[in-house]
């Protein structure tokens, strides 16, 4: 950004941080062929990815993009705990169809509590708390995630108008305070599940997610260890 857009930005109440992108490679990848883009917050020093697809928007829509917050349990491990790497993967599919852009932001583990806090929070969640009581009970933010570097990345690469992917309305009002335009809030709902349908009923009715949950839908999981035990649950989108 130039110096009289960065005052602009300042004297309309934003703080972007400014990033710095590196060479942009092809990522062929089980979802499509994308292109990746690293960016480093040169604030907090963090490293996110950018995955686009070289396809153009269709009919001329804003491009469709997804802020996906870090979670190595469910994007890595396949966790059920949440349903991350399910919205990863739908995501991407999405996003190889249509076109767009999906933001790979890290140091967001556990909505920005970290990895070790994510997994005392679920401890404590095992002991009957649902995944804002967690947080609380740690003495940490319910949400912790800072998208300015993210709004950031988007302008960069001339995103000021989206599509975005998610069911989190807040995601929606801190990009638009960053100076992102969400044009459409595009649902990524995916199958609730037994381990799951808790955590996503607390996002739906303490955090406001639009989630549409039937239980009739939850997948059994038969052979599952935590059979019979309490429905896990955690964080995040
Ligand atoms: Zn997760």
């Amino acid at each position: 950004m130039t110096a009289s857009e960065a005052r602009k930005d300042v004297k309309a109440g934003r703080r972007p941080h400014p990033v710095s992108g590196g060479p942009v490679v092809q990522l062929p990848s089980e979802f499509g062929v994308f292109v990746a883009q690293a960016w480093t917050d040169l604030v907090t020093g963090i490293e996110h990815l950018a995955v686009s697809s070289p396809i153009p928007p269709v009919d001329g829509k804003a491009p469709l993009v997804r802020l996906h917050s870090e979670c190595l349990t469910g994007d890595v491990f396949g966790s059920y705990r949440c349903d991350c790497g399910e919205q990863l993967a739908y995501a991407l599919e999405k996003i190889s169809e249509e076109g767009g852009t999906l933001l790979y932001l890290r140091g967001q583990e556990g909505r920005g509590i970290g990895l070790a806090n994510k997994i005392k929070a679920y401890a404590l969640q095992e002991a009957g708390f649902d995944t804002v009581e967690a947080n609380e009970q740690l003495g940490l933010p319910v949400d912790a995630r800072c998208y300015n570097a993210a709004a950031q990345i988007l302008a960069e690469l001339g995103l000021h108008e989206v599509r975005l992917l998610s069911n989190n309305p807040d995601k929606q009002n801190r990009l638009a305070d960053a100076g992102v335009t969400v044009v459409e809030m595009v649902p990524t709902e995916v199958p609730s599940r037994e381990q799951n349908i808790r955590y996503l009923q607390t996002k739906k009715d303490r955090m406001d997610h639009r989630l549409v949950l039937d239980s009739q839908d939850a997948e059994p999981v038969a052979a599952s260890p935590s059979a019979g035990q309490a429905p896990y649950q955690h964080e995040q989108d």
